[in-house]
């Protein structure tokens, strides 16, 4: 896989796809693994079971993908398992290269519930993931840069979007919003696109401080999500980092300023945009997830399939309007920006495994 440059056709969507390990509860189940990945070819292959039920089932087909990337991260013993760190040397670094050119990226994690997503975006402690992974080399680049002309700051908001309407997670809580989950505006600035008014943006000096923010809104979104009967599988997040470069012209003694969004989103549960069973405030919130990824798997498609519509020209062909996600990330989906997404799955959910591949083949 190469790297994104400008001219490099269909070069500014990337699309990966992970398979985590079993959990406990399926080795308790004795589940067979139905996924296989070639590291060379970076194929996906998925073997289609006779009889989902049985132990003693037979392949009856195999239907085969090929991504940019195929992560196994099913079995640590095998030889190209890929731990977190191959994720982010993978993608995420070279990702923090285009953002220091100038470039605004986004990284989705899409999948069903339990498939990975926050393990790959955030994991814990012993196992960071993208997004600590980005912010800590961020400020480890910024701390090596001894030219004098150039210096940076970096600023960071954090929200989910849930049933078309969004949160702050940075916000700081006071007594009026802690019954009614405070609700933002949405703005379109005529030049600059649009924007959430009143956002919470905090400027961080280094490492730890983003790291808290990044803890606080983690905190903040679990908080709701355990009020709310875990709003979380059903809600995107979306983690930014503002880069600003400072270019300083001792000459003229004047500056130019390049402002570089990163933007890592935990996508709601692919499995919610089913809602065939739901009534009321489920069928809602289904349908709504279910706008904002299918139209989010059509903007990322239009993308890779126009990369050279320019800006202007593209509103006619990418339906980013048509979900509250896509058109907030607007600026960060196409034009001078890179998209990745990583496909998280599951190695023995056969019907939401095939629907997670599909929607990443439809993608690329
Ligand atoms: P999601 O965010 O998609 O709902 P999680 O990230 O919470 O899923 O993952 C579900 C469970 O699987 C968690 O216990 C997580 O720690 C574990 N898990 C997911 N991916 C991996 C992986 N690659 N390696 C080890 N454990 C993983």
């Amino acid at each position: 896989t190469g790297r994104c440059t400008p001219d490099n056709a269909g070069g500014n969507v990337k699309v990966v796809v992970r398979v985590r390990g079993f959990l406990p509860r399926e080795i308790a189940k004795d589940k067979e693994c139905i996924i296989k990945m070639d590291p060379l070819s970076q194929a996906t292959t998925l073997l289609v079971p006779t009889d989902l039920d049985s132990k003693s089932r037979k392949v009856l087909e195999e239907k085969r993908f090929i991504f940019d990337n195929s992560f196994w991260s099913h079995n640590p013993e095998d030889s190209h398992y890929a731990e977190q760190e191959d994720i982010y040397n993978a993608l995420g670094e070279e990702f923090l290269d285009h953002n220091f050119e100038g470039y605004h990226t986004c990284i989705f994690a899409y999948g069903q519930t339990g498939s990975g997503k926050s393990y790959t975006m955030m994991g814990n402690q012993e196992k960071p993931g993208i997004i600590p992974r980005t912010c800590e080399d961020l400020f480890q680049r910024i701390e090596s840069n001894t030219s004098p002309h150039i210096s940076y700051t970096v600023r960071v908001s954090y929200f989910e979007v849930y049933n078309e309407h969004v949160r702050d997670l940075l916000a700081t809580p006071n007594r009026s919003q802690a019954s009614h989950p405070n609700y933002l505006k949405i703005r379109e600035h005529p030049v600059d696109g649009p924007y959430v008014k009143d956002l919470t943006e905090s400027a961080v000096k280094n490492y730890q401080e983003l790291l808290r923010c990044m803890r606080r809104g983690d905190a903040s979104r679990t908080t709701a999500s355990t009020k709310m009967n875990d709003t979380s599988s059903r809600s995107h997040a979306v983690f930014t980092i503002m880069l600003k470069q400072i270019h300083h012209d001792m000459q003229t003694d004047s500056t130019t300023e390049r402002m570089a969004r990163i933007r890592l989103v935990d996508l709601a549960g692919s499995e919610r945009a089913k809602s065939t069973e739901a009534t009321g405030q489920r069928l809602r919130e289904g349908s709504n997830i279910n706008k904002s990824l299918t139209t989010l798997g059509r903007v990322i498609a239009a993308l890779a399939t126009h990369p050279s519509v320019r800006a202007k020209s593209r509103k006619d062909v990418v339906p980013y309007r048509d979900s509250i996600l896509t058109w907030l990330l607007k600026d960060s989906l196409g034009g001078n920006s890179k998209t990745a997404m990583i496909a998280c799955i599951s190695p023995t959910d056969y019907e939401e495994t095939l629907s997670t591949l599909r929607y990443a083949d439809q993608a690329k």
